[in-house]
């Protein structure tokens, strides 16, 4: 049951991130009554929506609501409320509105929730007023379980007509359809991969020059060709004849190293005298 609540709850903030662009950490505007009742009952308001919602949030109390905390002098939930970041409502504070004034003002924009707020309100006449907000996640606690109301009418129409412009644009456009998109991505990723696959057949020639190093670095010219030969002839003959020239030059450096090392003594003494 908890479960089922929890995956309906999440498919609906879906929509709202989608249809209505929100964006974590979502803003919660609570009401004081929201506040004082969560206070009473020892709920964890804070965890409470962030269970709900599932997402990280940054609750918000308006100047209004917070006035009218003030003036139930419970401590406790003014403490608690004065944790919660302050939306600034320019409603006079010395004759503060009414939630319902207050709240309505804050999220309603010309018909549009334009901050993308969540109002979490134990005030029925605030939820009903906001329902007609397309939009509006709105929540409130069921006795101890924090709910959320599923999608008012207003919202569902908002996001169906969305799905529809999306459809009828991909009918008539090709650079809405999903599948052409899918498509074009997938010729990107086959045309990042391409010059991978070109670098694949440049791999072999480094290898091929460290043969030809080996080669050139041979003190006969001869030998080279020797080997290409032989090669040619058979790939045995050819590995044995390779380690021939391996072993002749090796024997070639050494009687280098030889003549240089015996060389040196003789010179350097001549110089010194
Ligand atoms: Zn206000």
């Amino acid at each position: 049951m908890r479960q089922k609540r929890a995956k309906s709850y999440r498919k609906q903030m879906l929509v709202y991130n989608h249809t209505f662009k929100f964006r974590e950490p979502y803003q919660v505007l609570v009401d004081d009554q929201l506040v004082t009742e969560t206070f009473t009952s020892s709920f964890d308001l804070v965890k409470g929506l962030k269970r709900t919602l599932q997402a990280e949030v940054k609750p918000m109390i308006t100047q209004c609501c917070m006035q009218a905390l003030y003036e139930t002098n419970n401590q406790g939930a003014i403490g608690a409320a004065k944790e919660f970041e302050r939306r600034r409502c320019n409603h006079n504070p010395k004759e503060p509105k009414s939630a319902l004034e207050c709240l309505a003002s804050v999220v309603d924009v010309n018909g549009k929730n334009k901050h993308r707020y969540v109002l979490a309100t134990q005030d029925i006449e605030i939820r009903r007023r906001l329902r007609r907000v397309p939009g509006v996640p709105l929540v409130y606690m069921n006795r101890s379980v924090m709910v959320m109301e599923p999608l008012s009418s207003a919202s569902e129409k908002v996001s169906r007509e969305m799905e529809k412009q999306k459809l009828y644009k991909g009918l008539n456009d090709p650079k809405f359809a999903g599948i052409v998109h899918d498509e074009k991505d997938e010729q990107g990723a086959e045309s990042q991969n391409k010059p991978k696959k070109r670098k694949g057949p440049k791999e072999p020639n480094p290898l091929s020059m460290k043969k030809k190093k080996t080669e050139d670095s041979k003190p006969v010219s001869t030998s080279s060709s020797a080997s290409a030969s032989a090669s040619a002839s058979s790939g045995k003959k050819a590995s044995t004849s390779e380690a021939d020239d391996s072993a002749t030059q090796s024997k070639n450096r050494r009687r280098r190293k030889h003549k240089k090392s015996g060389e040196e003594p003789e010179t350097s003494p001549d110089t010194i005298q």
